[in-house]
């Protein structure tokens, strides 16, 4: 049985509105890390879904006069829709509305309360409505809420909390003895630092003053708050509590990767509820930056919204992915911008790529009606793209362990920058003109042809429809990374010319 498991999870997005790019950031990334596994051989469960409860959804949906299931199902379906148009091959999508999440969700606080880690008391605090979020006096910035620079008011409730303090001195030491659980590490020293050594407050995990929530079975008037209902959806989803395959197979996630506004939930609160749970906790969580428009987050009070899809529309699925995973570095924040975007196409996909592909499929048609075997004629100038080439997998492995999807992409485009290169040095139209050169030539374009298949392997993880183009043009199936070591014996291109790529985008 293949034992070689991974379980990725994007957050559960939060559906006050439909989703920007930068949702599609961070779905985007996961799903190039699922599909980079996968494709590795691996049993692999990505999950992504949404956090449906709260107030906000609940004032929205009042404004809007719908119910909040109405509200939520419509953006719902939006999301979905987005997630196909980007190709995101997610095993599974929860909804914290969902009827086996809301039954788990209660067990799991009777289970905590039960056990004394969840007791009664009231609630004095500074909340931010739309974010929400409470904060203490010293959290605030300027006297309003850190995340959003919003006003917060005062609320005070009859509440249950969660005894997170309880669970301070575990938590260092779970920092300690698993120094891979955050990162980037920059991200652990910070909760450390402000969050889990100046002490951990009890938390705040029901609401009375709004209903649209997960009720507490033994005490009805009060809902969920977040905390126990959103958080739990990486366990619910695979079955937990009740007994369950899914679960055995795939707890503790491998990897959550979240933005870095929840890194605190995710590293804090979650893992000290897993405590309580006595459950394992997950592998590692990744705290990555944000894909920014105009300098800020995006919304449409901002003015900077745009439908994800007109950008699909208009460049293409693969343009949009690509440059969402190569523009942003590890774990900082990348800008987006169309003119960006299309300097990337045109100067990454339609020049380094797409020219290359062509250039060598037309080539090897021209001067050998596109049959190509490795004639063994080698020079020393082919040393560099054979050998970058051979080693590009356990590079981009190195990286991809690393969580720098942009540098395994740029180790990619390298190695299509030594193809270019090469063609320049090898100088194909003069070797054509000399009969005696004749298997020299077709070595070099063999070379070109295996090094532009183990790229375009490689590349299914990032812009699947690519690579799927690219083998259609060498007329060759590839399925998993298991055929990057099997060498081709014979290109059989045929006689037509292979179409463009990546058309050429007009530059302002
Ligand atoms: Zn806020």
């Amino acid at each position: 049985m293949n034992n070689k498991r991974f379980y990725i999870t994007t957050p559960i997005y939060y559906p006050s509105a439909n989703f920007h790019i930068g949702h599609c950031y961070t779905t985007i990334v996961a799903d190039a890390l699922a599909r980079y596994k996968r494709l590795d051989g691996y049993d692999v469960f990505f999950q992504t879904g949404t956090d449906e409860h709260g107030l906000k959804i609940e004032t929205k949906a009042k404004e809007a006069g719908v119910t909040p299931k109405e509200y939520v199902d419509k953006i719902i379906e939006n999301a979905k829709d987005l997630w196909e148009a980007l190709e995101i091959s997610y095993d599974f999508f929860i909804r914290t509305t969902d009827d086996y999440h809301v039954r788990r969700v209660q067990e799991i606080f009777k289970k905590l309360y039960d056990k004394g880690d969840i007791y009664k008391g009231e609630y004095k605090g500074l909340y931010c409505v739309p974010c929400e979020s409470f904060w203490t006096e010293s959290q605030l910035v300027d006297g309003k809420c850190p995340d959003c620079g919003r006003e917060v008011k005062e609320v005070s409730e009859e509440a249950y909390f969660f005894k997170l303090s309880k669970y301070q001195k575990q938590l260092e030491d779970y920092y300690e003895a698993n120094p891979d659980f955050i990162s980037p590490v920059a991200r652990k020293n910070e909760m450390l630092n402000n969050f889990i050594r100046p002490g951990l407050e009890d938390l705040c995990v029901s609401r009375t003053s709004f209903t649209w929530g997960i009720p507490v079975t033994f005490d009805p008037k009060h809902v969920i708050y977040v905390w126990v209902d959103a958080l739990s959806n990486y366990i619910t989803s695979l079955g937990y509590p009740e007994e369950s395959e899914l679960y055995n197979k795939y707890w503790p996630a491998d990897l959550h990767l979240v933005g870095k506004e929840i890194v605190r939930f995710h590293t804090i609160i979650w893992p000290a509820l897993l405590l309580a749970l006595e459950v394992p906790l997950p592998k590692k969580v990744f705290g990555h930056g944000w894909l920014i428009v105009n300098g800020g987050k995006i919304s449409k009070s901002l003015g900077n919204y745009t439908d994800p899809r007109d950008y699909i529309k208009s460049y293409g699925v693969d343009a949009v992915r690509y440059f969402a995973l190569r523009e942003v570095p590890f774990g900082s924040d990348g800008v987006f911008s169309e003119e960006a975007l299309i300097l990337r196409t045109n100067a990454d996909l339609c020049n380094n790529l797409g020219n290359l592909v062509s250039r060598t499929i037309q080539m090897a048609i021209k001067y050998f009606d596109g049959n190509i075997e490795n004639k063994n004629i080698e020079e020393d100038i082919d040393n560099d793209l054979i050998y970058s080439t051979s080693h590009l997998k356990e590079i981009t492995d190195k990286k991809m362990e690393e969580l720098k999807v942009n540098e395994a992409l740029e180790e990619i485009f390298d190695v299509l920058r030594k193809c270019n290169k090469y063609i320049d040095d090898s100088t194909p139209w003069i070797l054509a003109k000399d009969d005696s050169k004749k298997d020299r030539l077709e070595t070099v374009l063999y070379n070109l042809l295996e090094s532009i298949r183990v790229c375009a392997t490689l590349l299914q993880a990032y812009i699947p429809d690519t690579s799927k183009k690219i083998f259609a043009s060498l007329k060759i199936d590839v399925n998993n990374f298991d055929d990057i070591d099997k060498k081709v014996e014979r290109y059989e291109l045929g006689l037509e010319k292979p179409a463009n790529l990546f058309e050429r985008i007009k530059e302002n």
